[in-house]
């Protein structure tokens, strides 16, 4: 469908609406091509439901070219000769480059996956080019150790024994569509800086950030082979790579259902799997709490990115005493907030990803009222055009209701009261989740915080916030939220392995 015309609302960028025009390839050994069976997918704008560019539709034959490449890259060639000075100093480049590019990047994330320009701006991508910054640093400063080793049966013997820690090879990578350019970064920034080689899969809804990265990773120069990426589909594409037996690794964000998927694909050759899933993170305001804090907090932790963050705090508890304040002042917010298409610099709040993820919200949001809920604000989709839902704050819910034990994925919030200041007795409700992602405190006491995030069974708490990222911090899950933690030094050891060397003397 080359030059095909795209209809758009408002001004894009020249270089965007290049972009879009344009048929996208495959990236594999540093060329772009077709996918070999020459069929391509239409990408949708989801504030309009129009089609804004047609993709190649990778499948298995193009995943095998794609890792055969990686496999190439990673063993010859100038990728495994060169210093980790030089990787690092790749990957810093690669940073400008996406830092010069701000603005065209932005305004693709926000056409593609709906999410406020100045939300991409300010955050997808700066973010991004953080990551890729952090991780340049890393690239010289991966290291094993000397270790004075004993062995008890060798008496008198002498050793020089040591780590190496090694790339662990070709990694697959497979992403979701709530931060397509982010989860590109965290992804991966690591395996770069590390030495590894990737075959990278973008989500079907979301790939064209990820495609124009690409361009920028052939124009920072590194060598070909060493990133590849294949757009398709979950089953046609990504289930292939999580079981190729050449693939070494695979690093995988999405569902925790799909995520049990490739834990039992990746079985074939024992790969390293590691897997950032899904949440129902608890947000907790105490009696104490500074409700000009705790009720923005709130109320961010559940609408930012529409809900659509696996770490949204999509289960709210509140003290019995502040728990009116909360419900309103949270309701109050949720009506303060513009809906609209994300190219609007006023909207504050896009559309869902698809018609598929508005219905599977408003479905819930349906299954909590028929249940006996209440929705206090919301309830409902917005509009016919494009697939806006309501944030919605639901009220008279309780522990065994669905919208309060599965992830939405949406902009519903459940807020049930707490009526005692045992912390266990809280802790045990906050945990009464098959997931461990994320949670947050909101009090004035530091000792009640720092008890409280002791007991919370998740990989990050926040205290008097939500949503702090950075690329030095270590995120993950514990329980079913997954295995590994992604940015910070942690990610480094899910693309290394250790070589122990022991020299008798
Ligand atoms: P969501 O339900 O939020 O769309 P998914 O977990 O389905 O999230 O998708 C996240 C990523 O996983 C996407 O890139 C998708 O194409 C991919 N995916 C979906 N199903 C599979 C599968 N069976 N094997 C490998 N990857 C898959």
């Amino acid at each position: 469908m080359e030059g095909t015309a795209v209809v758009l609302d408002y001004t894009v960028g020249e270089s965007v609406s290049a972009f879009l025009a344009k048929k996208r390839q495959l990236l594999i050994g540093g060329e772009w091509v077709d996918a070999a069976s020459g069929k391509t997918f239409p990408v949708y704008e989801p504030a309009t439901g129009e089609i804004i560019a047609h993709v190649a539709e990778g499948e298995k034959e193009d995943i095998d070219r794609a890792v055969k490449a990686a496999r190439k890259a990673f063993e010859s060639g100038p990728w495994p000769n060169m210093t980790p000075s030089q990787r690092g100093k790749l990957i810093w480049k690669l940073a400008d480059l996406l830092e010069q590019n701000l603005e065209e990047f932005a305004e693709l994330e926000t056409l593609d996956n709906g999410k406020p320009i100045t939300v991409s701006r300010a955050a997808d991508v700066p973010l991004a080019v953080d990551l890729f910054c952090y991780m340049a640093g890393w690239a010289t400063k991966i290291h094993g150790e000397t270790i004075p080793i004993s062995v008890p049966y060798m008496p008198g013997a002498e050793f020089h024994a040591y780590t190496l820690r090694e790339p662990v090879g070709v990694v697959g990578q497979i992403i979701p569509w709530n931060f397509p350019l982010l989860m590109a970064a965290w992804k991966l920034g690591p395996a770069l800086a590390t030495g590894c080689t990737v075959v990278l899969k973008p989500a079907e809804q979301t790939p064209l950030t990820a495609l124009r990265l690409g361009e920028l990773f052939q124009e920072a120069g590194f060598p070909p082979g060493v990133i590849n990426i294949i757009t398709g589909f979950g089953e046609s594409t990504g289930a292939p790579l999580a079981a190729h037996l050449d693939v070494d690794k695979i690093a995988f964000t999405g569902s925790t259902e799909v995520g049990k998927l490739i834990a039992n694909a990746a079985t074939g050759n024992l790969k390293k799997v590691s897997l950032e899933l899904g949440g129902k993170s608890p947000t907790i305001v105490f009696s104490d709490a500074d409700l000009a804090v705790a009720i923005p907090g709130a109320a961010g932790a559940i609408f930012f990115n529409h809900g659509q963050c696996c770490c949204a705090g999509s289960r709210l508890y509140a003290h019995k005493s502040v728990f009116d304040r909360v419900v309103d002042g949270v309701s109050a917010e949720a009506q303060k907030i513009k809906l609209g298409p994300g190219m609007d610099p006023t909207t504050e709040m896009g559309p869902m990803i698809s018609e598929e993820q508005m219905t599977v919200v408003t479905g819930y949001i349906e299954s909590g009222l028929s249940e006996g809920a209440k929705a206090v604000v919301g309830g409902k989709r917005s509009g016919s055009k494009g697939y806006f839902v309501e944030p919605t704050v639901l009220v008279d819910t309780n522990p065994q209701m669905k919208v309060v034990r599965e992830e939405i994925f949406g902009p519903v919030v459940c807020v049930q009261p707490f009526d005692d200041d045992d912390l266990d007795r809280i802790a045990q409700e906050a945990n009464d989740t098959i997931y461990g992602l994320a949670a947050s405190v909101f009090t004035t006491n530091l000792s009640v915080a720092h008890k409280i995030a002791k007991k919370i069974q998740a990989g990050t708490v926040w205290i008097n916030s939500h949503n702090v990222f950075d690329a030095a911090l270590p995120f993950g899950g514990y329980k079913q939220s997954g295995w590994g933690r992604e940015m910070g030094k942690e990610s480094l050891n899910l693309y290394t392995q250790v070589k122990s060397v022991v020299a008798t003397l």
